[in-house]
């Protein structure tokens, strides 16, 4: 019997320690590996935690099967899973952005860009059209995607998106960061490699930096990304990648209760007499709802944002009347977190400012409806 996702997670691989009978991994602290008396390595070649260690492979092989791929690899983080991508690129080359992104790796390949001497197209990737237009065949080296996207939930449509990349020659990146395996597969959808921030979804309790990079299949850039970790050296403590399994373990009873609870907050609130717009993909109103329908699995994931009517100062007095929610950056965790984006963005941001981003935690939905109620009365 092949056990369903949630099977997978919840007994992190079905994984027992032929050993000791352990039902849980050990934590893999060593950062180097013996060789035999004959000068081989002692154990599957490995020889230093910085190339690859134990300590990463349970979340590696775990998020390369929930995610449908050959291979996976942990980073320090999200980003710098996301730099690997960019540093990919070389002069003269191309790549196609979407306009909604994650701002830190927008920030990020605009300067490596104009750095390294490669072009950037930024595009509204909720508009397949608008990407083929922009990628251009045998020059585009990059597509990425981020669905849904910070901070307005606009959605791509993955498999068109990647039909159109890939027959151009490009690497097709999907970000599904926000969507988690829980709700979207894009390597089946035709994407090249998939990249979490697993700080968020993956991990969940708001404790581990990680990052993670999944491939569909072995390949040149694949092989590139694995020199550039080893000798980059952005891997994650041993400590963080065991946390991460543990966090693992729970991922699709989190997500889905967190995406139910967006699901709710956002049909309560569309149409509150405080809001000019609810931004949920799950919202008929939402102009990637379509898209996100045929796409994303058992819900459309715990983020959602409000356009505060009155602008600005409006957005920022609501968030300071909460209390539920804790004005903070990221997402993911079991508390539910609001954010000025527009604030924490600063000059040259273009998310609207009167835009205020909810993570929605596993809290009584109830009491989370009843907080932004309040905190949105005149
Ligand atoms: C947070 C985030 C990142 C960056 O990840 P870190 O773990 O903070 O480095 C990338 N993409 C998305 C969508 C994110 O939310």
């Amino acid at each position: 019997m092949k056990p369903r996702d949630a099977t997978r997670a919840a007994q992190a691989g079905h994984f027992l320690d032929p050993e000791t009978g352990a039902l849980v991994h050990g934590v893999v602290p060593s950062t180097t590996f013996a060789r035999r008396a004959d000068y081989t390595l002692f154990r599957d070649d490995r020889d230093y935690a910085r190339d690859r260690s134990p300590a990463f492979e349970p979340a590696e092989h775990l998020l390369a099967e929930l995610e449908g791929g050959v291979a996976a690899r942990l980073y320090a983080s999200g980003m710098s899973a996301g730099a690997a991508v960019f540093r990919l690129l070389g002069r003269g080359e191309h790549a196609v952005l979407p306009r909604a992104m994650y701002w830190g790796l927008r920030a990020f390949a605009r300067d490596e860009a104009a750095r390294v001497g490669w072009e950037l197209s930024e595009v509204d990737a909720a508009d397949t059209a608008a990407i083929a237009r922009a990628v251009v065949p045998g020059r585009t080296r990059l597509l990425w995607v981020e669905t849904p996207a910070n901070p307005t939930w606009d959605v791509t449509d993955i498999a068109a998106a990647a039909g159109v990349g890939r027959a151009a020659g490009a690497l097709v990146v999907v970000d599904s960061t926000c969507a988690t395996p829980v709700h979207t597969k894009p390597l089946g959808l035709g994407a090249d490699l998939v990249l979490h921030s697993a700080t968020k979804y993956l991990n969940g309790h708001g404790d581990v930096l990680a990052g993670v990079l999944v491939t569909r299949e072995a390949s040149d850039a694949w092989s590139r990304l694995g020199w550039e970790r080893r000798h980059g050296g952005a891997v994650p403590g041993a400590f963080e990648a065991w946390l991460l399994v543990r966090g693992l373990r729970t991922l699709f009873v989190r997500v889905e209760r967190q995406s139910r609870s967006a699901l709710a907050l956002a049909r309560r609130l569309e149409g509150h007499a405080a809001l000019d717009a609810v931004l949920y993909p799950g919202l008929p109103s939402h102009p990637g709802h379509e898209v996100a329908c045929r796409q994303m699995q058992g819900g459309f994931g715990g983020m959602l944002s409000l356009r505060v009517r009155g602008g600005r100062a409006r957005a920022l007095e609501v968030a300071s009347r909460l209390d539920l929610f804790a004005r903070a950056t990221s997402l993911g965790g079991t508390e539910s977190l609001v954010e000025h984006r527009a604030t924490v963005e600063g000059a040259g941001s273009r998310t609207p400012d009167d835009l205020l981003r909810l993570s929605v935690g596993l809290e009584d939905v109830d009491d989370l409806h009843d907080d932004l109620d309040r905190a949105l009365s005149p």
